[in-house]
């Protein structure tokens, strides 16, 4: 006997990584030279060196059972209050140790705070397209629902109009993700404000508070000096979800937190319960070491200058050939509309014609498109600008 929801998640067919597998298999027949795979969101620069030295000290000079105990179920103390000053010196908040809860990665945050704030089968949380596949998992297996706001695709800001239509008596959150997985895109503080403005103005109308759900796995990978707005300055009411796991290159050591500030409706509450859902997910006591070296390299900034080159060279190869996309400010992703319109086609096409592993955009709420994550060496991406060209020269 075994739950068939769960098995149907474990047995779904994931565009990427079959995507990846088949790059993988092709690597071995043409040659690793001759793929070319935009597949994966994995980090392609190195943690900064303090993170590796803070690991050789810490196992050199922490009494072993400390280093590989539990921790407390919010997190270190110390480490939580270093992650508050952080976040204070950066975006003049005022954080705290005991708003913070730290989880292993984003994912189980988001997780939490899904579970935390879902109180009825008829809780709506509301997604912008495009976005992240694993919201669909991630909330509607907390027992909501999740509703899209179509994307705008003309800037990949958001369709005020549309949010606004979508926000009824049984939206619990909006979830916003900037820097933006797929598109690439910063929401500008005047987007921001405007969202913070509607919300003010539903959350009276309805008598709840309707949340933003910050998703900001990407917040420190932007390029140009392009400023990504603290989401908690413009609307109170923002629970931010965060992770490690892109800013300094840790996508396996799982570390992230929750952030619910005092300023928050039912703070507090809401803290507690995202701490009790926690449990339920048993996603307790994230790893002490990396709490301990978090703690010692939450100043750390990466070095993006692998990205920005890879980024520049990217779109501006691409747009020169012809191919439309929003030029993105951040993440490591590119979100370029598929010739004809078809996505789906295109990344067959570009698979089997020349071994380019492009992900089209259905999975992320917007057909159409496809998605290149862009962290991946420079020499891969000079080699595969030929296949690209002659991809939109087939389309002529
Ligand atoms: N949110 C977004 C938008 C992501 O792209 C990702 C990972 O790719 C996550 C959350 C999950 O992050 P983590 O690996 O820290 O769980």
């Amino acid at each position: 006997m075994i739950n068939e929801k769960y098995h149907g998640l474990g047995t779904a067919p994931s565009v990427i990584r079959e995507l990846f597998a088949y790059g993988l298999q092709q690597a071995k027949v043409v040659g690793k030279e001759n793929v070319f795979d935009y597949s994966l969101g994995n980090p392609s620069i190195p943690a900064p060196a303090k993170v590796n030295e803070t690991i050789k000290n810490l196992i050199d000079n922490t009494d072993s059972i400390q280093l590989h105990g539990y921790s407390m179920a919010p997190g270190f103390e110390n480490v939580r209050q270093a992650i508050a000053d952080n976040l204070n010196a950066r975006f003049n908040c005022n954080a705290k140790a005991s708003e913070l809860f730290m989880t292993c990665g984003c994912a189980p945050a988001l997780v939490s705070v899904a579970h935390a704030l879902t109180t009825s089968p008829e809780d709506e949380f509301i997604a912008i397209a495009p976005f992240f596949p694993e919201y669909n998992v991630f909330f509607t297996c907390a027992g909501a629902k999740l509703a899209v706001v179509p994307a705008d695709t003309v800037h990949f800001q958001i369709d005020m109009e549309a949010l606004e239509k979508t926000i009824n008596e049984h939206s619990v959150a909006v979830v916003i993700n900037s820097p933006n997985n797929p598109s690439g895109v910063v929401y500008t503080e005047e987007t921001l404000k405007k969202i913070a403005e509607l919300l003010d103005r539903k959350s009276k109308e309805y008598g709840h508070p309707i949340y933003i759900v910050a998703d900001e796995p990407y917040r420190e990978l932007v390029y140009d000096g392009v400023k990504v707005t603290f989401i908690p300055n413009v609307y109170d009411n923002t629970i931010v979800c965060y992770s490690w796991s892109k800013s300094l290159s840790l996508p396996g050591e799982r570390i992230g937190y929750v952030y619910v500030p005092e300023k928050c409706a039912d703070a507090k509450a809401v803290y507690d319960t995202v701490s009790g859902a926690a449990r339920e997910i048993g996603s307790v006591c994230p790893p002490t070491l990396i709490q301990k070296v978090i703690g010692e390299c939450v100043g750390e900034m990466p070095d993006l200058a692998a990205y920005e080159e890879n980024r520049n060279l990217l779109y501006n190869s691409l747009t020169e050939y012809g191919y439309e996309c929003a030029k993105p400010d951040g993440a490591f992703y590119l979100f370029v509309k598929a010739p004809n319109g078809d996505a789906v086609a295109y990344s067959e096409k570009a698979k089997l014609e020349h071994n380019l592993l492009v992900v089209p955009g259905d999975g992320f709420a917007c057909p159409g498109y496809f998605r290149l994550s862009y962290c991946v060496s420079n020499d891969m991406i000079k080699r595969s600008l030929p296949a690209f060209k002659a991809m939109i020269e087939s389309y002529k």
